[in-house]
């Protein structure tokens, strides 16, 4: 058998290492200005971001989950209006929509992307439709022209939920720009990390852009002019001018988890089931998610035995989780997302994983299977 190396599923030590100058004088010159709060590096970053995505406007928020929020509440979808969102999702999502009142309406997913599945669609419009949650799950971007085509079709707002999927494309589009807004989060394992909970919004509507800057800010003009009741979700100093850092740094992270995930597939088609990736879209590879046909919890040890970390996203889809108990749903409401549970495995993935590493992880699984 193999040498063990460690091989942890993210290492945000060694990214902080390679940017340690740029990250430390970023922070230090926040905290000598006594910046924390507002002022130019929100502003510089907001700026920054937009012009990565290509977009039009970017406000930065508390976190990725009120960014769902403030937009869902933003656009005007209010108390007892629906809201679809994909089985197969971080809890995040549906709690963003349940937060303001409105009632989260699931969809199953695709088997092969695992994204929103758009042929089941039009069994869950009601007269009360008012939204559609796209989640870019794992970092491939959603079919968007399907999902968007059904939003038109019956005047619902498409809000992308791009907290995986960073600098994805969808046919030569950036994820970001695809729909009526598109909230990110920054949390620290993202794509894109803060040192903190940190999240934006992305849209093209200049009116919404401005809303949500204000709803998210105690509904502000001014310091004590309040043109409606809002909330305090801000992106702070310090996470800004991280992020502002991070960013020049984000397309060379990208590109490797990328090149980790071509080693990934070439060494593990024929064992596993490897990602499928829809034609014309850029895979950011958030997570890397196989699918077992047998022996997961046996694999997992296995692994973890050779010093190899690994998760599962997520072990039980939202409609199954005591949270949503009070929805009442069944195994063959959401077949794939129920069947998927049991055989998906994600393994380590990140921007500073090396040839020798991804090598070593498909070598142990390799071994693993053949060897009955
Ligand atoms: C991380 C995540 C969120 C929530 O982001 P936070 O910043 O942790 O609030 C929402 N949706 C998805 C799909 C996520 O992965």
């Amino acid at each position: 058998m193999k040498d063990l190396m460690k091989v942890p599923f993210v290492d945000l030590r060694t990214q902080y290492l390679s940017i340690k100058e740029e990250i430390d004088s970023a922070i230090e010159s926040v905290i000598m200005d006594s910046a924390f709060i507002g002022g130019k590096r929100i502003k510089d970053f907001e700026e920054n971001f937009a012009k990565y995505l290509s977009a039009k406007n970017a406000v930065g928020v508390g976190n990725g989950t009120d960014a769902l929020s403030v937009s869902l509440k933003c656009l005007g979808v209010s108390t007892g209006e629906e809201v679809i969102a994909p089985a197969n999702s971080f809890i995040a999502t549906s709690e963003a929509v349940t937060a303001i009142g409105a009632k989260i309406v699931f969809v199953d997913c695709n088997p092969k992307t695992y994204n929103i599945d758009t042929d089941k669609l039009k069994d869950t419009i009601t007269q009360k439709t008012k939204a559609i949650i796209p989640v870019h799950l794992y970092g491939q971007p959603a079919d968007m022209d399907k999902v968007v085509g059904f939003a038109e079709a019956h005047n619902l707002y498409v809000i992308e939920d791009a907290a995986q999927a960073h600098g994805a494309l969808y046919k030569g589009r950036t994820v970001g720009t695809l729909g009526h807004a598109a909230c990110f989060s920054f949390f620290p394992g993202k794509n894109l990390g803060a040192y903190g909970d940190a999240g934006a919004v992305t849209t093209d509507n200049d009116d919404l852009a401005v809303k949500i800057k204000m709803y998210a800010n105690h509904g502000r003009v001014d310091k004590y002019n309040h043109e409606f009741e809002g909330i305090n979700s801000r992106l702070d100093g310090i996470q800004a001018a991280i992020l502002n850092v991070k960013l020049r740094h984000l397309n060379k992270w990208t590109l490797r988890r990328r090149q980790i995930a071509d080693i990934y597939n070439e060494k593990l088609s024929d064992t596993v089931i490897t990602p499928w990736v829809m034609p014309d879209v850029t895979h950011v590879y958030h997570l890397y998610v196989i699918q077992v046909h047998r022996d997961r919890q046996r694999l997992i040890k296995h692994l973890s035995e050779h010093g190899i970390s690994t998760g599962i996203h997520y072990p039980t889809p939202p409609p199954f989780l005591n949270a949503y108990d009070y929805l009442s749903h069944k195994p063959e409401d959401f077949p794939v997302s129920f069947d998927l549970k049991d055989k998906i495995l994600s393994l380590p993935i990140h921007g500073d994983m090396t040839d020798e590493e991804a090598v070593y992880v498909t070598d142990v699984i390799r071994d693993f299977y053949n060897a009955g």
